[in-house]
């Protein structure tokens, strides 16, 4: 926390608002996760949380690979990491982003429909008529009993456009196994059916896609039981449990001996790694309630806006006030902090214990490591763009 907090203090004021991630905490993090992990799963990093290249490369010892959503983000997590395995997932693959993922050789191809599959087949013809493509194809299971509840984006086991339901997976896996797409194997299944689990519900949904897995009766390499594990922005030192979560798929994998587990997960692995850290630019008192407005806003963290949370924060009192006139400060004990923007919707943390906060103090927003500025409406009102720093680079 002391070297970034002297970070933070180290900033000029036009540096502010800046994104700073501690590569050496993700890669400690990073290196815990993958010590509870049983040797026999492997665990590929989802993209889509945070593909900062340097996070991309800290992440490269502790995962077998990475996730892509998006020709766009196959591009660049190829060129990040070169020559790490690719699974090409996500609704809604183009033809040209196929082709383009065969051609570079992508590894697995997670098949979201039937459609989808033809595409594949189709392109695996023209572009790698020599090669066997691997494919997973997509379930979206309804989940055990009680495993969703207190989810925050349950993605499977209700109507969702992600997947197939499980008769269409396992019309897939026909397709797959009756010989009419030579240029098709089927390595395994995959499915990613709710994130904001704890372990125990992750485990309930692991033992439920494999038992759905094996039921198909036809061999199987690899079953990916996807993301999803929970970030808690209410009590961020209460921590995914890595350790009971691995020993779970530790006896899960000795019940399938041959299959290969493997897991995507996002938001845990880079959530903790991020600060969003700017300053108080104003305070003041509107019909009975205590505003703060920082440097910056929803718009480059959005996650606070987009989960419907409070993102915590630490303050930094800074003590220098150069003006000749008072300093606003805040006089109650809870104060909301908002950003530039002229919305109402721009919150970053609501009624924080905040006694005594003053213009010119500086707020260091935690968990910002993931879904943070890659979902932000950047363009939003024009402000510039906050600076980005890498601790331990
Ligand atoms: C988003 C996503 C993940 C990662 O989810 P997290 O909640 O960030 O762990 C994994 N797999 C798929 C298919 C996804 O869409």
């Amino acid at each position: 926390m002391s070297e970034l907090t002297d970070h933070v203090r180290s900033l000029d004021a036009c540096e502010l608002p800046s994104y700073i991630y501690d590569l050496k905490a993700l890669r400690t993090h990073a290196a815990a996760v993958r010590q509870a992990l049983p040797e026999r799963v492997e665990m590929y990093y989802a993209a889509k949380a945070n593909p900062e290249p340097e996070i991309l490369a800290a992440l490269a010892p502790y995962v077998d690979g990475y996730e892509v959503s998006s020709g766009g983000e196959l591009a660049h997590v190829a060129e990040a990491v070169p020559g790490r395995p690719l699974a090409f997932g996500g609704p809604g693959k183009t033809p040209d982003e196929v082709a383009d993922a065969l051609e570079r050789g992508v590894e697995r191809f997670h098949v979201e429909s039937a459609h989808e599959l033809r595409v594949l087949a189709a392109s695996a013809r023209r572009v790698t008529p020599g090669r066997r493509v691997a494919v997973l194809p997509r379930v979206n299971l309804p989940a055990p009993e009680g495993s969703l509840e207190g989810s925050s984006l349950a993605m499977g086991g209700r109507p969702a456009p992600f997947g197939m339901d499980p008769v269409q997976a396992r019309e897939v896996v026909g397709a797959l196994t009756d010989g009419s797409c030579p240029q098709l194997h089927l390595l395994g299944v995959h499915a990613h059916l709710a994130s904001g689990l704890e372990a125990a519900q992750q485990l309930g949904v692991a033992g439920a896609v494999v038992s759905w897995a094996t039921s198909l009766g036809v061999p199987l390499a690899e079953v990916n039981v996807g993301g999803g594990m929970n970030v808690d922005y209410v009590g961020p030192e209460r921590r995914f449990d890595w350790t009971a979560y691995g020993e779970g798929l530790a006896r899960l994998a000795e019940a399938h001996p041959g299959l290969t587990l493997r897991i995507e997960p996002g938001r845990a692995l880079t959530a903790y790694c991020g600060w969003y850290v700017t300053e108080v630019l104003d305070v003041k008192r509107s019909h009975g309630e205590e505003f703060a407005v920082v440097r910056g806003g929803t718009h480059h963290l959005r996650t606070p806006a987009a989960k419907g949370h409070d993102q915590p924060c630490t303050v930094l009192a800074v003590d220098d006030w150069p003006h000749p006139w008072p300093r606003p400060a805040a006089a109650g004990e809870r104060i909301t902090l908002v950003g530039q923007l002229c919305t109402p919707k721009d919150v970053l943390a609501r009624r924080v214990p905040a006694p005594g906060l003053r213009t010119g103090d500086r707020v260091l927003f935690s968990l910002a490591g993931a879904y943070a500025w890659n979902i932000s409406h950047h363009d939003f009102l024009m402000h510039h763009r906050p600076a980005v720093h890498f601790l331990d680079a």
